[in-house]
């Protein structure tokens, strides 16, 4: 079964009275264990997209179903619950909590989902944190670190919870060649090893070439859209 399917979707924006056509009807199926890049120009409605498979915001029209469930016939409640349990944000501005240590912004996400003793969280944290290179650097906070090590920071808080599907906005946008591509390298090692869904947006080329599957967004179309081998490090 595909853990998604968006058929004739479409998000019109309104504007006072103008109305602003963002996505003109998307029909589209991932399968689990995918890896997938959005490439296309700023505007071309990336975004859009994530935001409505990631329960941030719904379509205008069409329908979207996540893991057998039409996110349009359920309430805000039920939809912050799916977001909460099945699905990880990676953003291109980290979006970390300042205040909080490396260690602290990955808890506080466990905590909002799963109840473990406090050994199994340590135990748990500290995995998912060294798994991400991160290791040494987890009582640091946000300002404390860099670029790459604050987005592994983001990478781990949202893979801490086992979520089905990982859905990451321009995560290298802000990140230089070498440090998007080790970047990469653990999201692809994440895909392989937990076998978690990946969707990525980009519009960096050296990007795209770690992708299993290509989809071009134009115009809030998809235009091409093609499962390939990927080029990228580690494959
Ligand atoms: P991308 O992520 O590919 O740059 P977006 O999904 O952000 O594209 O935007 C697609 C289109 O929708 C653009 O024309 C953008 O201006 C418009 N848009 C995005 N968000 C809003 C919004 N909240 N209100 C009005 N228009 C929006
Ligand atoms: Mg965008």
């Amino acid at each position: 079964m595909a853990l998604l399917k968006l058929s004739r979707v479409q998000k019109i924006y309104k504007q006072g009275s103008i109305e602003v056509p963002a996505l003109r009807g998307i029909d589209l199926e991932i399968q689990p264990g995918e890896f997938t890049t959005v490439f296309g120009p700023s505007g071309s409605g990336k975004t859009t997209l994530l935001n409505l498979i990631g329960c941030l915001d719904q379509p205008t029209d069409g329908t979207v179903i996540f893991d057998g469930r039409d996110l349009g016939v359920l309430d805000k409640k039920a939809l912050a619950e799916i977001r909460r349990e099945s699905i990880g944000f990676v953003f291109q501005s980290y979006n970390l909590i300042p205040v909080l240590t490396a260690y602290e912004n990955v808890e506080f996400a466990i905590r909002l989902v799963k109840r473990y003793s406090d050994n199994e969280l340590r135990t748990r944290v500290m995995g998912i944190l060294e798994a991400v290179g991160l290791s040494g650097l987890e009582h640091r906070r946000p300002n404390e670190l860099s670029g790459g090590q604050k987005q592994r920071v983001a990478i781990a808080r949202a893979l801490v919870k086992e979520p089905k599907l990982i859905l990451a906005d321009e995560p290298t946008a802000n990140l230089d060649t070498a440090t998007s591509e080790e970047v990469l390298d653990v999201m692809v090692k994440m895909n392989q090893e937990l076998d978690i869904t990946f969707i990525f947006s980009t519009h960096d080329p050296k990007v795209m070439e770690y992708a299993h599957r290509l989809l071009e967004i134009t115009d809030g179309r998809i235009s091409q859209d093609k499962r390939r081998e990927p080029s990228g490090a580690l494959h």
